[in-house]
């Protein structure tokens, strides 16, 4: 059952996305080679108890840490850990944060200096998938909709759309429904309704859509072990458009982007 929310929640669910917004920009900032990802954890779990929040993926199904934090191949569900991160990596992140029974879930693939071109391209192609996602989230539209225009993008550059793994509602609980995969038919599945809240967020990996796990339980990671990327942003069904609740603007800020990407969809 989709649960719609009041204009009332829908700010409440966006001061939530806000503080993960802010959390990944002031991480942008301290990402760099030598750093491991259990420090960036605690400078996370810290940074989101200071804003009045409380970390959403600690303890959540019995998640160990605050962030989520998948290297390269791993695609999603990374867990921190004491490895300092490298030159020409790609790390993403996901991060949670809980604050007046709200949720908020917000992810953002980083580049650890300069990577390759082949895996810029990732990158961007991610990210724009992300928002061809986003453009169908809208009134008279299914979830096959949004899903259709992000597998159909991504695969257009010849990349691997994950299949188990899909984006879901998201309000009071991390995940409700309905699921969002990124991939699906025009015309299908449910249909979006006004004052709905939902996570859409493209895993998209440079070689073949398959992933494995690894024994840890957690750790997502790509079949052929090429890289993999994620991009998630939270959005409200808003007068028939979709509204971002999340924002990149504090990444882009920290690493010195343009961007006016979200435009058309800002509060
Ligand atoms: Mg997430
Ligand atoms: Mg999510």
């Amino acid at each position: 059952m989709i649960i719609t929310k009041t204009p009332e929640e829908i700010e409440l669910m966006r001061e939530s996305a806000l503080i993960v917004s802010k959390t990944l920009g002031m991480l942008a900032k301290e990402l760099k080679p030598g750093v491991s990802t259990i420090a960036l954890d605690r400078l996370a779990e810290e940074f989101i108890r200071d804003h009045g929040a409380v970390p959403g993926f600690l303890g959540l199904y019995d998640f160990p840490n605050s962030l989520c934090m998948s290297p390269n191949a791993q695609v999603v569900h990374g867990i921190p850990n004491q490895k300092p991160l490298e030159e020409g990596e790609i790390i993403s992140i996901d991060c949670g944060a809980l604050k007046n029974n709200y949720y908020g879930d917000h992810a953002y693939t980083f580049k650890v200096g300069e990577v390759s071109p082949e895996v810029d391209k990732l990158l961007e192609v991610t990210k724009a998938s992300l928002y061809k996602g986003i453009d169908q989230f809208k009134a008279g539209n299914r979830v096959g909709d949004v899903g259709f225009a992000i597998q159909k993008y991504a695969e257009k550059h010849g990349y691997g759309v994950v299949r188990e793994l899909v984006g879901h509602g998201i309000g009071q609980t991390m995940h409700e429904d309905p699921e969002m995969p990124n991939y699906g038919k025009r015309g299908r599945g449910k249909k979006f309704i006004e004052g709905m809240t939902v996570a859409i967020e493209p895993m998209v990996n440079l070689g073949t859509k398959d992933i494995k796990q690894l024994p840890d339980g957690w750790t997502i990671l790509t079949s052929d072990l090429k890289p993999s990327a994620h991009f998630e942003h939270d959005v409200a069904l808003v007068d028939g458009k979709p509204k971002l609740l999340s924002t990149f603007d504090y990444i882009h800020e920290a690493l010195g982007i343009e961007s006016d990407e979200e435009d058309p969809y800002r509060f």
